[in-house]
């Protein structure tokens, strides 16, 4: 049966692949976005399509949308470091208000509802590899506070919406995800790595580069969501590649696979920068059948293979996206 799906953050690089992934299966799409972090080239394809629908609006107002609704995927929100820097309260907003929004709006039409949540729910983890149970070592009033804070009270309006009223809620905790469509100047490692080689400039790594990472195709992690999403359980599943490695390594496999001359240099390390981050999967091997299959190898070099496509002038733009205009004075 054909379901009508919202999925907001839709022009973002997860939101923009599970619009595909929706397409795929023949069910209709309603794919909203603000636009500020997401990008319209994204979702441009899918325009002629007539199961797609788009709608230019903020989740943290009021959301209306005409119709029956099957299910809601809740994936608006910026996504790295440097985006809650630049615009803090709006990454607030999203995790909250847009939430509770859409919870809302999953009440009115009787929908299911999934979540974006995400490994910063732990913070800077105390325990290793982090599990579903593991309740998270989060600096509140640091500068990623902003995102980690609204995630974590996502998690529980979710919840809250499940239990009083019996909303049909999915939590996936999303953990580090790469592929196409990653936005170039986002700040995050694998965009810089690869922005940086291409351009023919040094690799930074932060602090000493022993802090740890592990990187899931974005395939995968699609893949992961869609079993989420049409399995029964309520609770929060880490949906991650466990395939952990230091980004001091990382960055020499980047220098081997772009065949770039530069070399690595370093930088500061951020802010309550977590030391180590490695998802334990066992909740959505056993619950939803799901691991992931593709390699960090066949990963990235998908993925280098789409940095390279951007044009020259794309790629030269290491000048990150304006927000001010959608910033209130
Ligand atoms: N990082 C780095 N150089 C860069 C960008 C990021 O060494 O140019 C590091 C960053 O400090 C962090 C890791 O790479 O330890 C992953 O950063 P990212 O922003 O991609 O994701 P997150 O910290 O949210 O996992």
């Amino acid at each position: 049966m054909k379901k009508r799906v919202l999925i907001t953050g839709a022009a973002g690089f997860l939101g923009s692949h599970l619009c595909d992934r929706f397409i795929k299966e023949g069910d209709f799409v309603i794919a909203m976005d603000n636009l500020i972090t997401g990008d319209i080239k994204n979702i441009e394809h899918l325009f002629k399509h007539k199961n797609f629908e788009f709608y230019h609006h903020d989740v943290s107002k009021f959301v209306n949308v005409p119709g029956e609704l099957d299910y809601i995927l809740h994936f608006a929100s910026p996504a790295s470091p440097i985006d809650y820097l630049k615009i803090p309260i709006q990454t607030l907003k999203v995790g909250s208000l847009g939430t509770h929004n859409l919870l809302g709006l999953a009440k009115a039409k009787n929908a299911r509802i999934m979540i974006a949540s995400t490994s910063e729910v732990y913070g800077d983890p105390l325990v290793h590899p982090q599990t579903e149970e593991y309740y998270g070592n989060v600096n509140t009033i640091g500068p990623r506070g902003v995102y980690d804070e609204a995630k974590r009270f996502q998690e529980s309006i979710t919840m809250a919406y499940h239990r009083f009223h019996g909303v049909d809620v999915r939590i996936a905790r999303i953990f580090n995800t790469y592929g196409p469509r990653m936005r170039l100047n986002d700040g995050r490692v694998i965009p810089a790595f690869m922005g940086q080689a291409l351009r023919g400039e040094d690799l930074t790594v932060f602090g000493d580069g022993s802090q740890t990472r592990s990187f899931c195709y974005v395939e995968d992690e699609i893949e992961g969501f869609y079993k989420l999403l049409k399995s029964s359980y309520v609770y929060p599943v880490n949906i991650g590649n466990p395939n952990e490695i230091s980004i001091l390594d990382f960055a020499k496999e980047i220098i081997k696979l772009t065949g770039t001359k530069q070399k690595i240099i370093f930088k500061p390390l951020p802010t309550d920068d977590p030391l180590q981050r490695q998802p334990d999967i066992t909740k959505a091997k056993e619950i939803l059948n799901w691991e992931p299959k593709i390699s960090r190898s066949e990963g990235m070099k998908k993925t280098f293979k789409y940095f390279k496509s951007l044009t020259s002038k794309e790629l030269m733009k290491s000048e990150h996206k304006d927000f001010s205009k959608h910033i209130r004075k």
